[in-house]
């Protein structure tokens, strides 16, 4: 049995280029470095860009062999992390976000009632971003990017007042 309970767990970001769009190169991160991963978010098409967002699972050193293969083979990794963040100034901890986080990566802390932010829980799914009334979640993407998710305008800090 392997050693995934008690392993290593992330979730990222792909993308691809056209020429590697159609290569197993996925498939491969089990067949090769046995990771194991869920498909949270996909959008490839033959002879297009193409972008994955997967969580991970296995090994940690196995993951880091795993980078480097992708890397190779000219796929781009980024963690979520890199791409989603809350603005602390803005958030008021209402905590409406909670209840529409599928990966509870938003979650209330009742003792000090403040909402928690745990990126690395976070899948990047965009539904905080679209719900949160103070606009305080964002995502960033890649300009290239084919990920779908809305691009919502920071409020410049004369109009937080
Ligand atoms: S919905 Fe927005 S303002 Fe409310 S807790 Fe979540 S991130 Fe903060
Ligand atoms: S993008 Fe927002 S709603 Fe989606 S998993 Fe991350 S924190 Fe939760």
């Amino acid at each position: 049995m392997n050693d995934i309970v008690k392993g290593f767990r992330k979730i990222v970001f792909l993308s691809f280029p056209p020429e590697v769009s159609g290569r197993p190169v996925v498939c491969n991160l089990a067949k090769l470095f046995d990771l194991s991963f869920n498909i949270l978010k996909a959008q490839i098409n033959p002879r297009q860009d193409g972008a994955l967002t997967l969580e991970i699972m296995g090994l940690e050193e196995n993951f880091q062999r795993a980078q480097g293969y992708l890397k190779e083979n000219g796929v781009k990794i980024s963690s979520i992390a890199q791409r989603i963040f809350r603005d602390e100034e803005t958030c008021v901890h209402c905590g409406v976000c909670t209840a529409m986080c599928p990966t509870h990566a938003l979650s209330l802390d009742r003792a000090s009632r403040q909402v928690l932010f745990e990126v690395d829980k976070c899948s990047a799914c965009g539904l905080c971003t679209r719900i949160c009334p103070m606009h305080a979640m964002n995502v960033e993407l890649d300009e290239n990017s084919l990920l779908e998710l809305p691009r919502r305008r920071r409020p410049s800090p004369t109009e937080r007042v």
